[in-house]
């Protein structure tokens, strides 16, 4: 068989994709999932409508490029960990083993029954076991809008956000793959007018839509990684969704940053897209001025035009809302500038490490991305197709992101990161 690259865009595979699909053959993003007829966890590849079992294949030895036994794993590390000769080896047999010329899977109905699982019967697992959480806050719009409404407009930038990635460690405990329901959380909230704080549940619950991308070669203690050889440290990314109680965090982030207002969830997507597949979508990032010390490099084609949507659904909604549609193509401080950053003074990254992009915001008033910004502050309430309005999300809220890179003719998508918000756990310290 003549070997065709995987981005190329006239392979087509011998599962149909509908059109629209997030998972062409073009795309092959990596997750973990279990079915009822079989429990243990493992690593597979979406096509179309359908889950590539990657531990079968393997198992049928048509997967000579990894050594055996790593896709029979609850988590994509061991993969990963293995470099990007082999991310780039792999993705190239699972393009080959699923193309319409190649009978390898599709000819013999038992094999193709073994080795392929509708995603519908299908229950998706975090992919990766995440040793660290970092979220950056690099959309510039995001950034001036916050400074704007909560400092001065006329110094909305601090000024060293010009100057490097600004970030600060998450947690990686509470990181969960979507579908899991959020719980609302306790916490201390200021009110106005009231010299202490209170106890209770949040009433500012937000979300905050970002990318994220998971580290696939680890750095030593002591080294940093250079800007220009980040990229292959870069496995893939999904979409993140950084829960945030907007309350809790105005009475706790200074001096230290946000607290308690972030680490009770984070949401991400159940498959990885690969930065090769994202590959063709780079573009130009913005130009930066003043120009970054020479440890960030320059500004180059960094970013990539993801397309973006929230849908907010009310629990007794039948359909959900767009409240936001933007792209990460704005995105100032790229991500290969944000591991540079990140492992500057010697701090080591694992694989699996899952940095976030920070809120990715447009400049228009349907590109914001998070209510903070969409209602300023609960001050504008969004009104829904429902005729319902929201300053802040409510009890059996559905948030769903989903982004996708458009192809002629096709989608490199992400599928989407979806959470139902659950009321706070009652507490006798209330
Ligand atoms: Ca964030």
């Amino acid at each position: 068989m003549t070997t065709i690259h995987p981005n190329d865009p006239t392979l087509q595979s011998f599962i149909p994709v509908r059109p629209g699909s997030h998972f062409p053959i073009q795309n092959l993003p990596y997750g973990v999932f279990s079915t009822g007829a079989d429990p243990l966890p493992r690593v597979g590849v979406a096509i179309g409508d359908d889950i590539l079992d990657l531990a079968a294949v393997a198992g049928l030895g048509l997967l000579p490029c990894v050594p055996p036994g790593v896709f029979h794993a609850s988590s994509l590390n061991q993969f990963i960990a293995l470099g990007r000769d082999t991310w780039q080896a792999t993705r190239q047999w699972i393009s080959e083993l699923l193309r319409k010329d190649n009978p390898a899977l599709q000819s013999d109905p038992c094999v193709r029954d073994s080795v392929l699982v509708p995603m519908a019967d299908a229950t998706l697992h975090l992919p990766v076991d995440i040793p660290g959480y970092t979220d950056f806050y690099s959309s510039r719009e995001h950034a001036t809008n916050c400074g704007t409404m909560f400092r001065d407009p006329a110094n909305a930038l601090l000024p060293n956000w010009l100057e490097m990635p600004i970030a600060y460690n998450g947690r990686a405990s509470s990181v969960v793959v979507s579908g899991t329901p959020v719980q609302r959380p306790n916490g201390q909230l200021k009110l106005p007018d009231v010299p202490r704080p209170v106890f209770g549940p949040c009433r500012k619950l937000d979300f905050e839509l970002e990318t994220a991308f998971i580290v696939g070669q680890p750095s030593a203690l002591g080294n940093s990684i250079a800007v220009d050889d980040a990229e292959r440290h870069i496995f893939g990314m999904v979409l993140l969704n950084d829960w945030s109680a907007r309350d809790i965090q105005q009475w706790e982030y200074m001096p230290l940053g946000p607290f308690n207002s972030k680490t009770f969830a984070s949401s991400i997507s159940p498959w990885i897209v690969t930065m090769e597949a994202l590959e063709p979508f780079r573009v130009q990032s913005p130009t930066q001025e003043p120009m970054p010390l020479p440890y960030l490099g320059k500004a180059g084609k960094d970013s990539y035009d993801i397309m973006l949507e929230v849908n907010l659904r009310p629990a007794a909604a039948t359909h959900a809302t767009t409240i936001c549609r933007t792209s990460s193509r704005f995105m100032y401080w790229s991500m290969r500038q944000q591991l540079a950053h990140h492992t500057v003074s010697g701090c080591n990254v694992r694989v699996g490490d899952l940095m976030g992009s920070g809120t990715i915001s447009g400049r228009s008033a349907d590109s914001l991305g998070c209510l903070l910004e969409l209602t300023r502050n609960g001050n504008n309430p969004l009104t829904l197709s429902t005729g319902e309005q929201r300053r802040f999300l409510e009890d059996g809220d559905t948030v769903s992101m989903t982004g996708w890179c458009q192809a002629d003719g096709y989608r490199i998508g992400f599928g989407d990161v979806s959470a139902t918000v659950l009321p706070a756990q009652p507490s006798r310290a209330s």
